[in-house]
């Protein structure tokens, strides 16, 4: 059965939210203390005081068997069902398990205890019943959704549990995710070796991370890509992590097989292949890199890996780059300076750099921040490369400045077509014939953008 299931505490809001859910989601709902109420003509509260607690549960019992076998329901249950190990069984058997999870205090301030028969004796009650079937709760639960926020926030949780348990093949998750182009990079990566696999966008909203890994596991997904805001916070969530992936701090792309999540980091790989086909790497050269953030960070990374000669990090925060260099200075040799992106430390950097990479949005498309001035370009040697990871717009203004003064260039397109194309070899474990996926993705690629934008790319 499909069904999705939610359980938790008296007052965790199983029935509030189990209906919009199941609303939502366009399926039945079921809640299995109002099926009892209304075959039993008496209310809960009625069958607890005049009968006792183990005849109703004997009743609950066979609601819950009768409510398992509605075709992709989501079922509310009531608090004490998990009491029971067949319910339990029966429950994880045939669906999603959620165990919404709220904590007492919250319960108590917002329901009307008269009406719980277990909590007549009181708010301590709530706590005593919190202590005693956490554990219940929480083993009989396939995934273990916060409720202690506003209820908007645990139905999109919810909503993305549901979404990601019947999710196959390959997703990309993020927060937004609608423009993600990784979708239509996998789709044409897909589509131009014959295969027949299925790559969609979920949007894990900041915060979700936990719950989504949870129902992943579950899933019939088979890896994912990560990006903006999840990509630092995945490490700790999975069972392997790569090498370098661990060193840079950052996963975007999950492999799960045999129930195991391993993390992988395409978008530095992807970076140094970009490089190397426009005629540079990182080794022996003096690489100077905008910005602190997660990409800026793996990149630092990546250039002490591949034996950068010398590393020069400008942050608008420079207690950022003192924490990318702190990071390095554990495992790698590579000498690093630091600085903030005014203009003089940016000309002073330029003036000395081999390859300049910008890895801030100043410039990006729907992003108002530009670089105050771009008169450092002028410092930067002849034989300088210039790279930008931005590729919308395709030309930004750093790249303009730094061809028009005969330097080369290169966008962060090419970085977007390897790590995709590396990830894929991921989630295939095969290694692909990246030559000659790379134009056909390329192509799909840029007509999306254009297509999107109204731009030639
Ligand atoms: P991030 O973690 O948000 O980091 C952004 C960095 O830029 C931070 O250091 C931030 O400084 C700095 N910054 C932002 N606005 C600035 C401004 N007006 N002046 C100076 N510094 C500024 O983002 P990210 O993931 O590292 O991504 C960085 C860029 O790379 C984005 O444009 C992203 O689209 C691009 N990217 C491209 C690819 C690709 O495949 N081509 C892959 C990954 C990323 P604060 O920390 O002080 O805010």
């Amino acid at each position: 059965m499909n069904n999705i299931v939610l359980i938790g505490l008296p007052g965790s809001g199983k029935t509030t939210l189990g209906w919009e859910l199941a609303r939502r989601l366009g399926r039945p709902f079921v809640d299995t203390d109002e099926w009892i109420t209304r075959s039993a003509g008496t209310t809960v509260e009625r069958l607890f005081a005049g009968y006792g607690e183990p005849f109703f549960r004997r009743v609950e019992a066979e609601a819950i068997g009768r409510a398992v076998g509605v075709e992709s329901a989501v079922i509310a249950t009531g608090g004490g069902a998990v009491l029971d190990a067949d319910n339990r069984q029966a429950l994880r058997n045939n669906g999603l398990v959620l165990f919404l999870d709220r904590p007492p205090a919250a319960i108590a301030a917002d329901i009307e205890i008269a009406h719980r028969p277990l909590l007549k004796a009181g708010v301590e009650r709530l706590y005593a019943l919190d202590k005693s079937r956490r554990q219940l709760y929480k083993t009989c639960a396939h995934v273990v959704t916060d409720n202690s926020g506003p209820p908007r926030e645990t139905l999109a949780a919810l909503e993305m549990a549901a979404l990601t348990w019947k999710a196959t093949g390959f997703a990309v998750i993020g927060d937004p995710i609608g423009h993600s182009l990784s979708p239509r990079l996998h789709a044409a990566a897909f589509a131009a070796q014959g295969r027949a696999e299925t790559y969609t966008a979920i949007h894990v909203p900041r915060g979700r991370l936990g719950e989504f890994v949870q129902a992943a596991r579950q899933s019939g997904l088979r890896g994912f890509n990560a990006t903006i805001p999840h990509k630092q916070d995945l490490l700790p969530l999975l069972d392997e992590v790569d090498r370098e992936a661990a060193l840079c701090g950052a996963v975007n792309t999950v492999t799960l097989r045999n129930g195991q999540l391993r993390g992988y980091n395409t978008d530095m790989e992807g970076l140094a292949m970009a490089l190397q086909a426009a005629g540079t790497g990182y080794r022996d050269r003096r690489v100077v890199l905008l910005g602190t953030g997660g990409a800026a960070t793996g990149i630092a990374c990546k250039a002490a890996l591949d034996g950068a000669a010398h590393l020069t990090v400008l942050g608008r925060r420079p207690e950022q780059a003192a924490a990318i260099r702190t990071a390095l200075a554990e495992w790698s040799e590579c000498e690093v300076s630091i600085g903030d992106m005014s203009s003089s430390s940016l000309t002073a950097a330029a003036s000395r750099a081999d390859l300049l990479i910008n890895a801030t949005p100043m410039g990006m498309q729907g992003i108002p921040d530009e670089f105050p001035t771009l008169s450092f370009v002028a410092a930067l040697p002849a034989h300088a490369l210039v790279c930008d990871l931005i590729y919308n717009p395709p030309c930004t203004a750093l790249l303009r400045e730094a061809a028009k003064r005969g330097l080369s260039t290169v966008n962060g397109l090419p970085m977007l077509m390897h790590q995709g194309l590396l990830a894929q070899q991921h989630f295939l474990d095969a290694a692909l014939d990246l030559q000659r996926l790379y134009p056909a993705v390329e192509a799909a690629v840029k007509s999306t953008l254009t297509q999107e934008k109204g731009e030639a790319v």
